[in-house]
């Protein structure tokens, strides 16, 4: 059959159904229509006139009273030819005589007729009066309104189960218990493919071989191979795990199922575990094929843990009772693969991550600066950029930053340009865009008084000397007391990339980070609150040299941390240790504000004449710091600290 006949036929039956409906209607309004013929048969006349020209002659064959509101009038047949009923009594089709009713009026109530007839009839022997009869007869116009009803519901169920039988994806109260996942296949194809993932080149190369296995199978089954169930994809929010699943589905040539974590938990109960068999009935039928499921740990959340009091986690544990059952369910080479993708492996249920399951686990870091060069690359292709926009620049100034940041910012520069009306982006749109992501938007209208400026001034020019003076402080970019976002003042850093940090480097961070208000206190002899953010990440810091990394010699080679969050110990050292964690981390947080003050004190020009430039010109960029703190000296490392301190 040709694609056009094929795609004409579902209208056939569609007209069929259509005619027969109709049909049905039509009989329906017949029916009604004899069964309930409309009391209102007969010519409207007055009391005075049924009186005067049919009792009183005595034509009147009967009366009969409908549901207690009209009176319907027969004319006896030897009447027929009478010239004043002729007219009512002929036949308008056929021959012989009208059966009536002849004629009706109004009553006010039986009562009120009856007493009329009374009083009319009186004297009269009973076989001459008019007999009466009572009948209660639906109105076929009262019915009306019952019957479009009844076929507005009718028509509206088989709407909706229509809409239920239209397949995945369509959204009906019957069909709550299908699986929502979207279908991409050859003609509903993913336009995303791995030229537009840039770097990860070990996660491709791990997802290509999904798409192998799935083309090729016998290469693999030959030797004897099992070609893995489940591939889970790990890693930290915006790293392009999502991206990576869609680039599978752009390049696989089979169908690829693709859906939410939370699509499968609804409010009804049950609903969950229906949706994942109809998924992987629907996967096996059009297997070889990739189901996806994203945000995974929203159905995977390790089972029995909080479950005392919430009824909720029974639908959960339910839906991932039924997924682990699936998944153990078709066999390894039957061509289904399920790709899942999370930021919380910790929390998902180790039944779902043991081999034969999700046997293959894909981890995603924090792109690095190579990386991140790739990344900006395929981001700034649909941007017009100026020629001095230079990728290595970017990528160096971004550590620390997703794939999905490195895209924000790409788009941010754009729209910061296109306010300025510029015809192509340049660098400083991009260092805004960076500066903006970073610290948040520029609030230059924030009133702030003279005093407090001064004093933000100081303590930022302390950070900055400090800083400088420090080796092991990632180098200074820029200083500035422009408020933006929460913060009043900030110092840009160009963070190195480490994997490994020294107990000199964690002090030196925890000098440079206390430099604010160590400044405050040399040169205004008070400190304020300005230094909470600071204070912060000195006492994160602070611990974690103490507690977590082993760098303290008084507690020793030990490390509280619980990187599994599964410990069953809350904390799993004495009252005397915790006293001792605190007292080393107080004396490890106060030799590094000495240190900082003794910094400053010995600088002390060189931090008068920045916090002067500061206030005039808000803004110092690292050129003019070391014009005026000179090179970075290297000496500094070996002021003495505290014996706990040193490194
Ligand atoms: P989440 O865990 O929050 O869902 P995710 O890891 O699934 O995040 P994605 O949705 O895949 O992140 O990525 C978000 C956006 O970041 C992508 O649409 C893409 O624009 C960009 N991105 C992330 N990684 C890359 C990369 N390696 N190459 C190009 N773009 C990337």
């Amino acid at each position: 059959m040709s694609k056009k006949a094929a795609q004409k036929q579902p209208d056939r039956p569609r007209v069929k159904i259509g005619f027969w409906w109709i049909t049905l209607l039509v009989l329906f309004v017949i029916l009604f229509y004899f069964l309930y013929r409309p009391a209102s048969a007969g010519r409207v006349i007055s009391w005075q006139r049924f009186q005067t020209e049919m009792l009183s002659r005595g034509a009147v064959e009967k009366l009969v009273v409908q549901n207690q509101e009209m009176a319907t009038v027969y004319i006896k047949k030897e009447f027929a030819n009478d010239s004043a009923f002729r007219a009512v009594m002929t036949p308008r089709w056929g021959q012989g005589i009208q059966p009536g009713p002849h004629y009706r009026f109004t009553i006010g109530s039986v009562e009120s007729l009856e007493r009329k007839l009374e009083e009319a009839q009186r004297g009269l022997p009973p076989a001459r009066q008019v007999a009466v009869e009572y009948e209660n007869r639906g109105d076929f116009t009262t019915w009306l309104p019952w019957l479009f009803f009844m076929l507005i519901i009718l028509l509206s169920g088989r709407w909706l189960l229509a809409l239920g039988g239209s397949g995945m994806g369509g959204s009906s109260v019957f069909n709550f218990g299908r699986t929502t996942a979207r279908l991409l296949d050859k003609d509903n194809k993913s336009t995303v493919t791995f030229q537009d993932v840039a770097g990860l080149e070990e996660a491709k190369q791990e997802v290509k071989e999904i798409v192998d296995f799935l083309k090729e199978p016998q290469r693999y089954t030959r030797l004897g191979a099992k070609i893995p169930k489940g591939v889970i994809i790990v890693g930290p929010p915006g790293t392009g795990k999502t991206l990576l699943a869609k680039a599978v589905a752009g390049e696989a040539q089979v169908p690829f199922f693709t859906l939410s974590g939370s699509e499968f938990v609804e409010m009804f109960v049950g609903v969950g575990a229906s949706r994942v068999r109809d998924l992987f009935r629907q996967a096996k039928e059009r297997a070889p094929c990739i189901v996806f499921i994203d945000e995974i740990d929203a159905v995977g959340r390790s089972r029995g843990r909080n479950t005392l009091y919430s009824g909720a986690n029974d639908e959960r544990e339910s839906t991932l009772n039924q997924l682990l059952t699936e998944l153990d369910g078709f066999g390894t080479n039957s061509g289904v693969i399920v790709l899942a993708a999370t930021n919380r492996a910790d929390i998902l249920d180790p039944a779902l991550l043991r081999p034969g399951r999700f046997d293959r686990h894909i981890y995603l870091e924090l792109p690095n600066q190579s990386e991140r060069k790739a990344i900006f690359g395929v981001h700034l292709r649909p941007l017009t950029c100026a020629a001095g926009v230079d990728v290595d620049f970017l990528a160096a100034q971004t550590p620390g930053f997703s794939g999905a940041d490195i895209s924000n910012i790409c788009n941010e520069a754009a729209l910061i340009a296109a306010r300025k009306k510029k015809g192509q982006v340049e660098k400083e749109d991009f260092i805004d865009a960076i500066d903006r992501i970073i610290a948040g938007l520029e609030k230059k209208s924030k009133i702030i008084s003279p005093t407090e400026k001064k004093i933000i001034a100081f303590h930022e020019a302390g950070h900055a000397v400090v800083g400088w003076m420090l080796p092991d402080i990632d180098p200074l970019m820029k200083v500035s007391i422009i408020p933006r976002g929460k913060s009043l003042g900030a110092a840009w850093y160009l963070p190195e990339e480490r994997q490994l940090r020294s107990l000199r480097q964690f002090t030196q961070r925890i000098t440079a980070a206390l430099a604010g208000r160590a400044a405050e206190e040399v040169v205004f002899g008070e400190v304020t609150s300005g230094a909470v953010d600071d204070l912060e990440k000195v006492t994160r810091d602070a611990y974690t040299v103490v507690a977590y990394f082993g760098f303290n010699k008084t507690i020793g080679n030990v490390s509280f941390l619980d990187s599994t969050g599964r410990s069953e110990f809350q904390k799993p050292y004495s009252e005397d240790t915790a006293r001792l964690i605190d007292q080393e981390v107080r004396a490890l947080v106060e030799g590094c504000y000495d240190r900082a003050k003794e910094i400053l004190a010995r600088h002390r020009a060189a931090l008068d004449t920045l916090a002067g430039r500061l206030l005039s010109k808000e803004v110092i960029f690292r050129k003019e710091l070391e014009d005026l703190l000179g090179h970075r000296p290297q000496v500094e490392a070996e002021i003495p600290l505290k014996p706990d301190t040193q490194a």
